[in-house]
């Protein structure tokens, strides 16, 4: 069995710049595996451009974002072992982990490694988690599988489409359908607001008189053996379809962006404890999960919104796993974090007593304006800020500078207090 220092577990932007991190902290005993031909990730099938605005002050699309990454690791000579889909992890009681994996160059292989970075992406939530009445007609993909038929197949999906979901995948996917000479008839969203970014409802939607139509859900989907047409209705605050509302728009696919799911099958079965609201692992400001020497970040740990944060997230794993192996123990007394009052998560869950500095990460649950964000430790006030608007499609950050961490020693809450939901 194969002795490494640092496995990680995926090659996209989390796995490789966790990788370049831990290397510059003097790891050299490491490996990357991805089940895919090259590294890259999703990114790969993102041609269009918004990538690295935040890190490189550039739009970038997501192959350039990914080869920044991947230049470096070529450069320092990580290894990474590609076509290779990792299918277990455990743990020993002497806590090394044992990392079992297959590929057509190597088999069947058992790696033994003394750390490991879970750094696995997300997966879209297919159809069979809608309930949608109808059969079976072919033309219904999620808006990331047709986004790999056109950027990296070169074959069209179809010609007249309906999206249902406006998370950026259906956002830009409304508009790569559009340029690829598709009629993108309208994009539904079951929530008042989009799950997407400003920005992309702007540029994919506005831009191309793309109609967003908000409340509203796809109740059937008509044909036998393809999409015919699907029928769309308004919706109540109670997110059920409201009789009379109903519009039949013909069309011949309907794509589907209605979340993502952090790929966490591994993360479960070696024991990680898991946050049921992210669908990603308990970590602490270190990215260190539940079970030491196993750390987690980027979209297997939270839903990011721009890849900017998935690379500054991952190099936090990759550093602290280099510490983690250079002997330093994460093991101090934690104190937890919650949100409330208008905060659905927040990302670390825990923080170690004499913490460094770091930041917070947190997704709101509803749209608010005019709000004040407030981070409180036993009755105290350790930082607030305002902000104009607050969206569950943004993902916000706080850093908390040292003379606050130092304050903790308790629950942290982050709650909203705000002047009015819209
Ligand atoms: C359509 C779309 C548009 C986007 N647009 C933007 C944008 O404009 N700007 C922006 O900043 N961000 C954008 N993003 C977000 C950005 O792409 C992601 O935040 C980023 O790719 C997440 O990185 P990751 O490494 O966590 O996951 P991924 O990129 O998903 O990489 C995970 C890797 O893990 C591998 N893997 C998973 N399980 C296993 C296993 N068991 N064994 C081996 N390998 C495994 C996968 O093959 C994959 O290579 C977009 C995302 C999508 C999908």
């Amino acid at each position: 069995m194969k002795k490494l220092d640092l496995v990680i577990i995926g090659g996209g932007p989390a796995g490789m710049a966790a990788a370049v991190a831990a290397y510059e902290k003097g790891v050299r005993n490491l490996l990357i595996l991805d089940r895919e031909p090259q590294l890259g990730g999703i990114l790969e099938q993102c041609i269009h451009n918004g990538f690295g605005l935040h890190r490189f002050k550039e739009e970038l699309t997501g192959p350039e974002y990914a080869a920044r990454f991947a230049e470096k690791v070529a450069e320092y000579g990580i290894p990474c072992l590609l076509n290779t889909m990792v299918l277990d992890l455990e743990t020993e009681s002497d806590g090394t982990k044992i990392v079992t994996a297959v590929s057509p160059q190597e088999g069947y292989l058992k790696l033994n490694a003394r750390a490991v970075i879970l750094a696995m992406g997300c997966r879209e939530r297919p159809r069979g988690a809608l309930n949608i009445a109808g059969t079976r007609p072919a033309g219904i993909y999620t808006a990331g599988a047709a986004q790999k038929f056109v950027n990296i197949k070169g074959q069209m999906p179809g010609k007249r489409v309906v999206i249902l979901g406006s998370g950026d995948i259906g956002l830009i996917m409304a508009r790569r359908m559009t340029l690829e000479g598709a009629k993108v008839e309208a994009v539904c969203e079951l929530m008042p607001y989009s799950g997407g970014l400003t920005r992309n409802i702007v540029q994919c939607l506005a831009d191309f008189g793309i109609p967003l139509k908000l409340s509203h859900t796809v109740v059937q989907i008509h044909g036998k053996e393809r999409v015919e047409a699907v029928t769309i209705a308004a919706v109540g605050p109670d997110r059920r379809p409201i009789p009379g509302t109903e519009e039949k728009i013909p069309c011949d696919t309907l794509l589907l962006s209605v979340g993502l799911i952090p790929e966490n099958e591994l993360s479960r079965q070696a024991g990680v404890e898991m946050d049921p609201v992210t669908g990603g692992a308990v970590v602490d400001e270190n990215r260190q999960t539940s079970i030491p020497g196993v750390f987690a970040c980027g979209n297997v740990l939270h839903v990011h919104d721009l890849v900017d944060y998935v690379s500054e997230e991952a190099e936090i794993a990759g550093k602290q796993a280099a510490a983690y192996l250079d002997g330093c123990r994460m093991d101090a007394e934690m104190f937890p974090v919650s949100g409330k009052d208008g905060v659905r998560y927040v990302v670390p869950q825990r923080i170690r007593k004499g913490a460094a500095p770091f930041a917070l990460y947190f997704r709101v649950g509803d749209v608010y304006r005019d709000v004040r964000i407030v981070v409180e430790c036993g009755g105290k006030t350790l930082v607030s800020r305002i902000k104009k608007k607050v969206a569950p499609g943004e993902m916000e950050t706080l850093p908390l500078k040292a003379e606050q961490v130092s304050q903790i020693d308790g629950l942290v809450t982050v709650r909203l207090e705000q002047k009015g939901a819209e």
